[in-house]
């Protein structure tokens, strides 16, 4: 995709803090690092988000993950790391080629669990809505 910066990462025409690349994918620090390490994944392919992901790249992609992880949380002497995926506007995807964050986390760094993004509570029982994914 011409005017995508994370294609342009991705083909070496703009500059990135790389830290892992393979066949299908290139890590590289987010510019705005929320903590020491943080690294984003992408696949080398343009997809504009994890839906659009060809099914072939997704193993890939999570293989990358892991390694990554396991590199930043070790050499960086982490204590763990949030990964997640802002899939759509509402979430906070702000960037349209698909990104995995990685997150380097440390015990009392301030920060929280992934599931606390939001405080949205249901106001349908959960059978409702597993009747709606499920019937
Ligand atoms: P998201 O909100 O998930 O779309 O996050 C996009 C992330 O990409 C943001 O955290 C930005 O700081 C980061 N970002 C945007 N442009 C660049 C760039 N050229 N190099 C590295 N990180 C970038
Ligand atoms: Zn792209």
């Amino acid at each position: 995709m011409e005017d995508c910066i994370f294609c342009k990462i991705a083909a070496k025409e703009s500059p990135a803090y790389v830290v892992y690349e393979d066949e299908h994918t290139i890590a590289f620090f987010d510019i705005t690092m929320s903590a020491p390490g943080h690294t984003m994944v992408i696949p080398k392919v343009h997809a504009p988000n994890f839906l659009e992901l060809p099914d072939a790249e997704v193993a890939p992609l999570f293989a990358a993950v892991k390694k990554v992880v396991e590199l930043v949380v070790r050499k960086l002497g982490a204590d763990g790391a949030t990964v997640g995926i802002n899939q759509g506007r509402a979430s906070g995807q702000y960037v349209d080629h698909l990104h995995v964050h990685i997150i380097p986390r440390w015990k009392g760094d301030g920060g929280s669990a992934v599931q606390s993004v939001v405080n949205n509570k249901p106001k349908e029982s959960l059978e409702e809505i597993k009747k709606k994914i499920v019937g």
